[in-house]
């Protein structure tokens, strides 16, 4: 008899998804043994919303999209990107649950941290076990009050999003940061053209 799935299910914006959330993604992968890791797009990552304007999701998933083609076992998911409005991972793992389904939630540290003011937080725990992956500047902090995690050795590599739209905008290297596919699907589609 098959043994039960395991799926890993790594939410984020990605605007633009870069090596840091790929190493992330593969050292969990192998450290838990995961069949999959699911990159989920928000559609509105409604905790950023103040931050300065976001990319359309679609564009942010073509662009997850494009880097994981063909790579095994992390894939693209749009089921934020499908319900449309404000994203709730509570909402992603009742959807992505099974009985013979086991869900692990990827965060790095930064993220872990936020998790009690998410929405619906205790259906999110309830669903699924946390994993988290260390991140410069935030690396070895406790979990909040009432939450347990796995924590998952993973290179560290002090890299954002926030950092490479800039890095986009005026024209500095981003070779070696994001993968080939992001750059041209950037240039392409006229992407990051304005600082944050
Ligand atoms: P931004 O600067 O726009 O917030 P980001 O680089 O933090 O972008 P997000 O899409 O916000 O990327 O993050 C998605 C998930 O990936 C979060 O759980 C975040 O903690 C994790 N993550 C992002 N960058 C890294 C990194 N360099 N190492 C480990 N985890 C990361
Ligand atoms: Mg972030």
């Amino acid at each position: 008899m098959p043994g039960r799935e395991r799926w890993g299910i790594f939410g984020g914006t990605f605007d633009p998804p870069h090596i840091g959330h790929l190493v992330a993604a593969q050292a969990v992968r192998y450290e838990l043994d995961l069949d999959r890791v699911l990159f989920v797009v928000a559609n509105l990552p409604w905790q950023k919303a103040g931050d300065g304007s976001i990319t359309p999701s679609h564009h942010r998933f073509g662009m997850v999209d494009a880097i994981l083609s063909g790579v095994e076992g992390l894939e693209a998911c749009d089921i934020e990107v499908l319900r449309g409005g404000d994203s709730y991972m509570a909402d992603t793992l009742a959807e992505l649950e099974a009985p013979d389904r086991d869900l692990f939630l990827v965060l790095g540290s930064d993220a872990a941290q936020g998790l009690p003011t998410w929405n619906r937080p205790d259906e999110v725990r309830r669903c699924a076990e946390i994993a988290v992956v260390g991140r410069p500047g935030s690396a070895h902090l406790a979990p909040p009050h009432g939450w347990t995690w796995r924590v998952v050795e993973c290179p560290l590599l002090d890299l954002s999003s926030t950092e490479l739209r800039a890095r986009f905008a005026k024209g500095a290297p981003v070779e070696f940061l994001v993968p080939d596919a992001v750059i041209e699907y950037v240039n392409h589609h006229d992407l990051y053209r304005q600082a944050d």
